[in-house]
């Protein structure tokens, strides 16, 4: 997905036309500060932006995909394209100079380099400085590409020495058109696309099938506060706890009941709902049982919940309180 520029267009336009102007008039920055949330592709356009540049049978910006630099940069053995990564919780020093040593050692043959650091808010304060001295070497034929999810967190002299190009949160209808298309089903799609930006952490939660059996176990439940509300803590206990067992399960599994509740809320109004997309039955009789008041009140009690959550309270506890909260209004 997003191979190439013009892919890349319909979820970055504004990204996508700044860029390409740079490329085809050959005026790439020094230095790029990518910023923006998770999953909205920042390392792909790095990698799209380094085989443009190395690239030598593009046409016009778009890269040829098959030569032995695009295969290399897609392979991540490309010899002039460097990526660090956190070694563990930072970016230390010795990564920095590492990198430099070993591009003036090989500077003779190659002329050009690019480089993409990864969380680049993860920088110590030594590492930063070692890579502005690279930054500011003039004859560095270098491009630099930060990437970060947190701008504000990247040290101003670097902010001022690179240009800074802000990312747009992923267009949640092209997310779910991508999730299908790799084979992901329509209901899951719909609420994975709420749940996530990322398609890795998407992935990762279709692997197992975890997703499928989570929504369905949240849809039993709210169907069961309605209809059987005797029944639902026997359900917490035979169904939910099995399910979300770690931290950020049980916190899917507490966004995926507020979602539930969004689309009622959106169903009281007269609105179509927008996660659980084919409950529209089941979300139809509860809207008519219940009130946007009581709705609204129920919302609050999740996010309490979720805070509950943060402070390492027993689960199964904090789940009945939730449950009863909701059921009482
Ligand atoms: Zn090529």
């Amino acid at each position: 997905m997003n191979e190439t520029w013009s892919e890349f267009e319909q979820i970055q336009p504004r990204v996508v036309q700044m860029l390409k102007r740079s490329v085809s008039k050959n005026r790439l920055a020094h230095a790029y500060l990518f910023e923006g949330s998770k999953g909205t592709g920042k390392r792909e356009m790095a990698l799209l932006l380094a085989k443009s540049f190395f690239c030598k049978e593009k046409s016009d910006v778009e890269h040829c995909g098959q030569c032995v630099d695009c295969i290399r940069i897609s392979h991540g053995n490309h010899p002039d394209v460097h990526i660090i990564e956190p070694d563990g919780l930072s970016i230390k020093k010795h990564q920095v100079e590492h990198l430099q040593k070993e591009f003036t050692y090989r500077g003779v043959e190659s002329s050009q380099k690019v480089y993409i650091v990864n969380e680049a808010d993860k920088m110590t304060t030594s590492a930063a400085n070692s890579l502005l001295k690279f930054l500011e070497e003039p004859e560095s034929p270098t491009i630099a590409i930060l990437l970060t999810e947190k701008g504000q967190a990247i040290l101003p002299t670097i902010q001022s020495r690179s240009q800074q190009i802000t990312f747009s949160p992923l267009n949640k209808k092209y997310f779910i058109k991508e999730l299908q298309e790799k084979g992901v089903s329509e209901t899951d799609s719909y609420i994975l696309a709420s749940l996530t930006t990322s398609f890795e952490q998407a992935k990762s939660l279709t692997d197992s099938d975890w997703i499928a059996q989570a929504r369905n176990v949240v849809i039993q439940l709210m169907r069961e506060l309605y209809e059987r509300p005797n029944q639902v803590l026997f359900t917490v206990q035979d169904k939910w706890l099995p399910l979300f067992k770690e931290k950020h399960e049980q916190e899917y599994g507490l966004d995926m009941i507020l979602l539930w509740l969004r689309d009622l809320l959106y169903t009281q109004v007269g609105k179509d709902a927008e996660t659980f997309v084919d409950q529209h039955s089941q979300l139809q009789q509860q809207a008519l049982s219940s009130s946007q008041e009581k709705i609204s009140k129920s919302m609050a009690a999740v996010i309490g919940a979720k805070k509950y959550l943060q402070a390492n309270v027993n689960t199964q506890l904090m789940m009945e309180k939730l449950l009863l909260d909701i059921q009482e209004g």
